[in-house]
């Protein structure tokens, strides 16, 4: 296969060298190399559905092989929701929202004040991995990252077919 499969493995596994991976993040698109990394990270899950594309780390837009949908999944296999839903909503939030809660993580003085910025993280339900972390103010709603444009993406940005489409 491509001629750079084994870069674009260390730039998953983040033991690429700085230059190569500047290079490869500066050409704006390729085709090819997408579908090698594409590639890459289907080997890597331990389920079938196809991805479509990497959502954000240990995530994935999938088309569910039997029923079509296009679902968030997790790289362990937990299904979350619609691509186009807000996946936090349907994870395992822990708020710290305390002094104390804080103080788990931050020593003692440089602890934002609970009542202007709280943490919440958002783990899997299944596997327990953190996914992300958010700090915003209490009264905020929890934010919706993105809701990216797949089929765009792929004719307008790629020029090559959506992998559903063969
Ligand atoms: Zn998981």
């Amino acid at each position: 296969m491509g001629y750079d499969r084994k870069k674009i493995e260390e730039l998953i596994d983040g033991t690429i060298d700085w230059e190569t991976q500047h290079r490869m993040l500066s050409e704006p698109k390729d085709p090819e190399r997408f579908q090698v990394y594409l590639e890459i990270l289907q080997e890597r899950v331990p389920w079938e559905d196809r991805i479509l594309l990497p959502y954000q780390y240990h995530l994935y837009i999938v088309e569910k092989k039997d029923t079509g949908a296009w679902i968030i999944k997790c790289d362990c296999g937990h299904e979350f929701c619609d691509y186009r839903e807000n996946w936090k909503l349907h994870a395992l939030i822990y708020v710290r929202d305390t002094e104390e809660a804080m103080s788990e993580i931050y020593p003692k003085l440089m602890a934002p004040d609970p009542n202007w910025q709280v943490f919440r993280e958002f783990y899997c339900p299944s596997c327990g991995t953190l996914l992300e972390v958010e700090a915003p103010t209490p009264w905020y709603p929890v934010i919706h990252n993105w809701e990216p444009d797949i089929e765009a993406f792929y004719r307008e940005w790629l020029k090559i077919p959506l992998p559903t489409e063969k």
